[in-house]
């Protein structure tokens, strides 16, 4: 029996699960084994795994529907939480307070559900609350730094508190959660929305975002945008006028739709993707002396 069967296997039982392969729980569909890998459905369990594993000094990696994750072929070292709390209340000032693994177009659709405005941007974007908290996820006009009152957040010996929305230093798909090293959990959220919306131009709205979504956006598994917009420009723009939209590398090609989008065309690998990311980059940097950043986060061991 391992460390980690010995200690997590009585807190959290069937839950726990060893050498797990990651590809499932990815996006992409790719990634190697966690040493250790928690489904917490309750927000009791996610925050108990946690503190648990912080408390036994391993690594905690918390994922959502891991749709910005690229994970390594060689796994991840330490424990992986994958986040099913998706408890979600409707207060009628308009408040919307989830858990952290609620997915965000769920409740993007449960808002227009309601005629509540101000989440219709997020009718398109994968993954949970939580991931869209830490990353400031956003399409269109809106992002959660616009709606976010608060998040509930777990660090290692700490009490659990709310951290309110300003001190969460929100920038274009940035937040102090993403850039920072020590462990943290997002347990849960609370988004202030605005009820008794017009529900013909809610129904417009996500209309609209789901056909330039169905119009623009590639087929197949992939994680979304590769790389952030540099100021004043597009990455895809850049990428294509590098000559690259179409290159294969392995498994994985960049889309012929949309260069900022690499598919996973089915045995694709993590090395795949990381060699294109450096082709991209390198030939970006080379012919406009613009060096593209990452939007998707690499985790295990590159
Ligand atoms: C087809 C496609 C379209 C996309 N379109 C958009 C778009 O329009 N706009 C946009 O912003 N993004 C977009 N994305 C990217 C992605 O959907 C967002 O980044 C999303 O917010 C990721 O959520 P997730 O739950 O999957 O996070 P994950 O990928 O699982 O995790 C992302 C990061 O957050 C951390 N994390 C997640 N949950 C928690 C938690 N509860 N506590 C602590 N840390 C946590 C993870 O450890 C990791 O560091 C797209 C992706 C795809 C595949």
């Amino acid at each position: 029996m391992n460390e980690y069967e010995a200690v997590l296997r009585p807190i959290v039982g069937d839950a726990l699960h060893l050498d797990a392969p990651m590809a499932r729980y990815t996006v992409a569909r790719l990634g190697g084994a966690a040493d250790a890998l928690v489904i917490a459905d309750s927000v009791a369990l996610l925050e108990q795994t946690a503190r648990t594993a912080w408390s036994h000094g391993w690594q905690v990696r918390i994922i959502g529907d891991g749709a910005n994750v690229l994970v390594a072929d060689r796994g991840v070292r330490g424990v992986v939480i994958i986040n099913r709390a998706d408890k979600v209340t409707f207060e009628e000032s308009g408040v919307l307070v989830a858990e952290s693994g609620a997915a965000l177009i769920s409740l993007a659709r449960a808002c227009l559900e309601r005629r509540w405005a101000g989440l219709t941007w997020a009718i398109g974007i994968p993954g949970t609350l939580g991931g869209a908290v830490v990353n400031n996820a956003g399409a269109y006009s809106g992002a959660i730094a616009d709606c976010l009152l608060w998040a509930e957040i777990a660090e290692p010996d700490q009490p659990t508190r709310r951290w309110e929305n300003a001190e969460l230093a929100y920038a274009y798909r940035e937040s102090v959660l993403k850039r920072r090293s020590a462990p943290f959990a997002v347990l849960r959220a609370a988004l202030q929305l605005q009820p008794n919306a017009d529900p013909a131009a809610l129904r417009a709205e996500a209309e609209q975002y789901s056909a330039h979504r169905r119009r623009t956006q590639p087929n197949g598994a992939s994680l979304g945008s590769m790389f952030k917009n540099p100021p004043n420009d597009y990455a895809g723009r850049l990428i294509e006028a590098a000559g690259l939209k179409g290159t294969q590398i392995g498994g994985v090609v960049i889309s012929p739709q949309h260069a900022n989008w690499f598919i996973n065309t089915g045995n694709g690998t993590a090395a795949d993707y990381l060699a294109l990311i450096r082709l991209a980059q390198e030939r970006v940097a080379e012919l406009f002396g613009v060096q593209l950043e990452l939007e998707v986060e690499l985790i295990g061991d590159f």
